[in-house]
């Protein structure tokens, strides 16, 4: 093929297959990492490419793509690539710093949000907030809300302090690990996406969460040390009548309500993840 006129289709399609051999994507999902980036590449949105499908990239377009494509197929994720994700309808930048906002983690900004009140004032803290998404999303929802999120990482908050400015959501950040700097403070909810994958789980040495903050994805040899150190420590911050809601692992929810148990909370819950999976519980400070 003459490189000098390879179209954008193209050019997508070859990348395509070679994302789908080489990580063992789907043709659908190959086809859409092609071209996010691409649209990444060219400063397009991805719909403009299928309108351009006769276009020819310039050189310069064409080696940016192809320096792009080498990495991911070498395995980085597409959201460090290109340094966006969305979440709850957002825009956030992401670093390797932070981890990589998921779709499932959308269902505890759901559930906080059906607990938080609309016209009154509501104090929520998140702790490890990482890229903010969690805390942000409730800001944007809750303007009257006080959201306060921690993370033991500055790194991360320098990522998460940069999304809340560009999205206007007014969020107040702290340098603490998990409760260390935060004496005396109370709060009317506290909502965790913690670490919670088994420290040797093979999943770790697979995809994309081999470029992922390992402090933010593993927690010992159950997966449950920052879980049962969030509920453990809880009853210190929460008001009678505060809810805590956690993000928790596949087969960890009997587990995370047998703590939320012991730790004395009443109306636990959990729901499951659009995937089916038992992902959120919650429990109530009963007095
Ligand atoms: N759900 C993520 C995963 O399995 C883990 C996120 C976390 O530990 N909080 O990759």
């Amino acid at each position: 093929m003459n490189s000098e006129a390879v179209t954008v289709a193209a050019l997508l399609g070859d990348a395509a297959q070679r994302l789908a051999t080489a990580l063992g994507l789907d043709s659908r999902t190959a086809r859409i990492e092609a071209r996010a980036l691409a649209a990444h590449v060219l400063k397009v949105e991805p719909v403009w490419l299928l309108a351009h499908d006769t276009d020819i990239p310039n050189a310069a377009g064409r080696a940016d793509f192809r320096g792009l494509l080498e990495r991911r197929l070498a395995g980085e994720p597409i959201a460090y690539l290109t340094g966006w994700r969305e979440f709850y309808g957002h825009a956030l930048r992401v670093t390797p710093d932070v981890l990589i906002p998921r779709p499932e983690t959308e269902l505890l900004v759901e559930r906080a949000l059906a607990r938080i009140p609309l016209n009154t004032g509501y104090d929520v803290l998140e702790l490890g907030c990482g890229s903010g998404c969690i805390a942000i999303s409730l800001a944007l929802e809750r303007p009257r809300a006080r959201i306060t999120a921690i993370d033991c990482s500055a790194a991360a908050l320098d990522i998460a302090r940069g999304n809340a400015d560009r999205l206007h959501a007014s969020v107040e950040f702290l340098t603490s690990h998990w409760y260390s700097g935060l004496d005396g403070r109370q709060f009317d909810m506290i909502v965790a996406n913690p670490p919670y994958v088994v420290s040797d789980d093979w999943h770790l040495a697979q995809g994309d969460v081999r470029y992922e903050p390992l402090g933010a994805l593993a927690s010992g040899i159950d997966g449950l040390d920052a879980l049962r150190l969030i509920v453990e420590g809880a009853h210190l911050y929460l008001r009678p009548q505060a809810y805590l809601l956690l993000e928790h692992g596949y087969d960890q929810a009997e587990a995370v309500r047998a703590l939320l148990a012991s730790a004395g909370m009443a109306s636990i819950e959990t729901w499951p993840d659009m995937a089916g999976v038992q992902r959120v519980s919650c429990g109530k400070v009963s007095a």
